[in-house]
């Protein structure tokens, strides 16, 4: 973390919580824990509870606390024949941010490179901040693969974009091995993913790369957040499972807001 950036913290609430009364009471929870940070908090709720939980926080204007509202995906395209989705123009006014290309989306809904790519490209272009999501699986870890797939899934996202500075572009490295089993990586790992993503978007942007938010994901907790935030290239954290939490979440946020002290 350098002072120079805000830190962000963003909670991808997953399929949970399962009715609409817990999700806003979890985010007016998140907005009263996380009141007078120095960080950008994001919530992710299920598409479904975006619009009660956009009116809980008052479109990030709660009183207790400012904090932002994401979507978990979006389709690229703005209106169509796409069973299911979500378009940019849908979340005007709900949502000012995406979570695009996460490793469950890769893995369990097909969600390409080239998807990554024409989503990130569509949310900046329809006003909204993607969190662009990469990240090594385990055989490709073993394989020694970490720096290739960050590279190939960094540089597709940011393939259609025309300019780094000013897009608002978030990135989080999240090695899918520490997403939700409590392996998580070590700060010097994630310090290596996120000097590995900012030297690649200044190879044609230096500006633009030092204003990039780079956030690492995988098991991320209170107890182990300020060992992230302590590298100089990790900017917050992309949280799972204890963004569920409202004191725990604000806990991670607190490590990040120290951090960038
Ligand atoms: C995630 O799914 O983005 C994530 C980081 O999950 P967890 O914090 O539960 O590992």
């Amino acid at each position: 973390m350098t002072a120079a950036r805000t830190p962000v913290v963003a909670g991808n609430w997953k399929m949970n919580p399962a009715d609409r009364a817990a999700a806003t009471a979890l985010a007016v929870a998140v907005s009263e824990a996380t009141a007078g940070m120095a960080a950008r908090i994001v919530v992710c709720p299920p598409t479904v509870w975006l619009t009660a939980v956009s009116e809980a926080l008052d479109g990030g204007r709660a009183a207790a606390g400012s904090v932002a509202v994401g979507a978990q995906t979006m389709r690229a395209e703005e209106k169509g024949a796409f069973t299911g989705e979500t378009s940019p123009l849908m979340l005007a006014g709900l949502a000012q941010y995406v979570i695009i290309g996460h490793s469950e989306r890769r893995q369990y809904d097909n969600e390409t490179d080239a998807a990554v790519a024409a989503k990130v490209a569509s949310a900046i272009a329809h006003g909204l901040i993607p969190i662009a999501c990469i990240g090594e699986s385990a055989d490709e870890r073993r394989a020694g693969l970490t720096a290739v797939v960050i590279e190939r899934q960094l540089r597709a996202a940011i393939s259609r974009l025309e300019r780094i500075a000013g897009s608002g572009l978030v990135v989080a490295y999240e090695p899918i091995w520490a997403i939700g089993t409590g392996d998580a990586a070590s700060g010097e790992d994630a310090q290596a993913a996120a000097a590995q993503v900012r030297a690649i978007l200044a190879e044609s942007d230096p500006a633009g790369a030092d204003e990039v938010a780079i956030l690492y994901g995988g098991s991320a907790t209170p107890e182990n957040a300020a060992e992230y935030v302590a590298q100089p290239d990790v900017d917050g954290a992309l949280v799972g499972g204890a963004s569920l939490d409202a004191e725990r979440f604000a806990g991670i946020a607190r490590a990040a807001v120290e951090a960038g002290e």
